[in-house]
C-alpha cells in the first residue's frame, strides 16, 4: 500500500489519519521485520493488523560474499518458497542493489542462465522492495541506486513493477532518487512507450545484443516479436517523454557478435539516440557454450565504438568468483548443487 492507500485503510478501522505516517515509517523507514517492533502503535492495533494484512518478508537462504571485490549475492526465499537472487554492489557513488522482478524468466534469452527454468510466477512489488529492505538491514548500510537487472523480465510485470518503483522513490519511504534506478528490458515495445509515458526519471536500459533481426532472433526469443526499427523508435519516444538517455547493453559473445562490422552497426543504431553503450562480456554459463572474447578483444571493440563517436563503457566484472551473473546461484541450487533452499 502506498501513504494514502494505508489511511484510508487505517481510517476506515477508525483510527486516526496520524497512525498511517507511522506505520509508513516503520515499514519503509525503520524498516520493520515485524509488528512488535512498532512500539508507538496500540497493541490493538498491532493485533489487528497481524490479523488482517501481510507484512511481507523474505528469508535469506544463502549469501555469498566475493573475496575479489566484496559483491554480495543473496538467495532469497519468498513467503511461498519461491527463490529469488539479488545482488549488492559498492561502487565509488554508493551502493547498488540488482534486484529480481520475476521466479525465473519465459523469455528464453539463449546466454541466460535465468530462463533455463522457466517462469514460475511474477513478484509482487512488496516481495521486490523487500530485497532493498533485506539487503539493508542485513548489511546496515544505505542503499543509493538499484538496478532492476536479477531474473525476470520486469516489463513482464509491469504493474507490479511500477507499483514497487513508486514506494521505493516515495519520498515518505527510503525515498531513493529516480536519477539512480535502472530498469532494464529485453525490449516488450508497447511496454517501454507506457513507462515512457509515466515520464519518471528513470534510465531505461535496453538488451540489445545484435545490430540486426537477423543475428538477434538467434540469440533472443523477443526479437521475433518486435524488430530493431521498432525498438529504437520506442528508445526515441522514451527519450523524448523523459529527457533521460537510453543505455544498450551489448553482451559480447566471441565469434557471435564480437566482430568489425557489429561494431560498426551497433554504433550506426547507437549514434541518432545518443544512447550510452554498456558492454558485457558474457558469463559463461556452462549449459549454453558460449564464451566471452578477452580483454584485449573487448577492448578493441570498444575503441572501435569510440571512434565513431559513442559513449561505451565495459561492465565491471564484479563477483566472478561466486556466481555473479543473473540466475547462476539459484539455478545451481534449483538443480541440486548447491545446500537445500529449507
Ligand atoms: N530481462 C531484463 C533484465 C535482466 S538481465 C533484460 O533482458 O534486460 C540483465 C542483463 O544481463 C541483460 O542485458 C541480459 O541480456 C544480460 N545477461 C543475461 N545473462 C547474461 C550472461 N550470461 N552474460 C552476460 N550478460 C547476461
Amino acid at each position: 500500500m502506498n501513504l494514502e492507500e494505508m489511511t484510508a485503510f487505517l481510517t476506515e478501522r477508525g483510527y486516526p489519519r496520524f497512525r498511517a505516517g507511522q506505520l509508513y515509517q516503520w515499514i519503509h523507514c525503520k524498516l520493520a521485520s515485524d509488528w512488535d517492533q512498532m512500539s508507538n502503535l496500540p497493541k490493538s492495533m498491532r493485533q489487528q493488523l497481524a490479523e488482517e494484512t501481510e507484512l511481507t518478508r523474505v528469508r535469506m537462504i544463502d549469501r555469498q560474499v566475493s573475496k575479489i571485490d566484496g559483491t554480495q549475492k543473496y538467495l532469497f526465499a519468498m513467503p511461498d518458497n519461491s527463490l529469488v537472487e539479488s545482488v549488492f554492489m559498492r561502487y565509488k557513488f554508493g551502493n547498488s542493489v540488482c534486484i529480481s522482478s520475476q521466479v525465473g524468466c519465459r523469455m528464453g534469452c539463449r546466454f541466460c542462465a535465468s530462463t533455463l527454468d522457466g517462469l514460475i510466477r511474477s513478484l509482487t512489488p512488496a516481495e521486490m522492495l523487500e530485497q532493498v529492505y533485506e539487503i539493508t538491514r542485513v548489511t546496515g548500510e544505505r542503499i543509493s541506486h538499484l538496478v532492476v537487472m536479477g531474473t525476470g523480465e520486469p516489463l513482464d510485470n509491469y504493474d507490479n513493477l511500477v507499483r514497487f518503483l513508486e514506494l521505493l522513490t516515495d519520498p515518505n519511504g527510503l525515498n531513493l532518487s529516480q536519477r539512480n534506478v535502472t530498469v532494464s528490458t529485453c525490449g516488450i515495445v508497447p511496454r517501454m512507450r507506457q513507462l515512457a509515458d509515466l515520464g519518471l526519471s528513470i534510465t531505461l536500459a535496453l538488451s540489445l545484443h545484435a545490430y540486426t533481426d537477423e543475428k538477434r532472433r538467434e540469440i533472443m526469443p523477443i526479437a521475433n516479436r518486435y524488430s530493431i526499427a521498432e525498438l529504437m523508435e520506442a528508445c526515441r519516444y522514451y527519450f523524448s517523454r523523459t529527457g533521460r538517455q537510453i543505455t544498450f547493453e551489448y553482451s559480447l559473445i566471441k565469434d557471435v557478435n564480437d566482430a568489425e562490422e557489429d561494431a560498426a552497426g551497433l554504433a550506426a543504431l547507437a549514434g541518432p539516440l545518443k544512447a550510452h553503450i554498456n558492454l558485457i562480456p558474457v558469463n559463461p554459463v556452462k549449459e549454453r557454450g558460449y564464451r566471452h572474447p578477452d580483454d584485449r578483444a573487448v577492448r578493441a571493440f570498444k575503441n572501435k565504438l569510440e571512434k565513431h563517436g559513442i559513449n561505451v563503457s565495459i561492465r565491471r566484472v564484479l563477483g566472478r568468483d561466486i556466481d555473479g551473473a543473473c540466475g547462476q546461484l539459484r539455478h545451481r541450487h534449483l538443480s541440486g548443487d548447491g545446500q537445500k533452499a529449507d
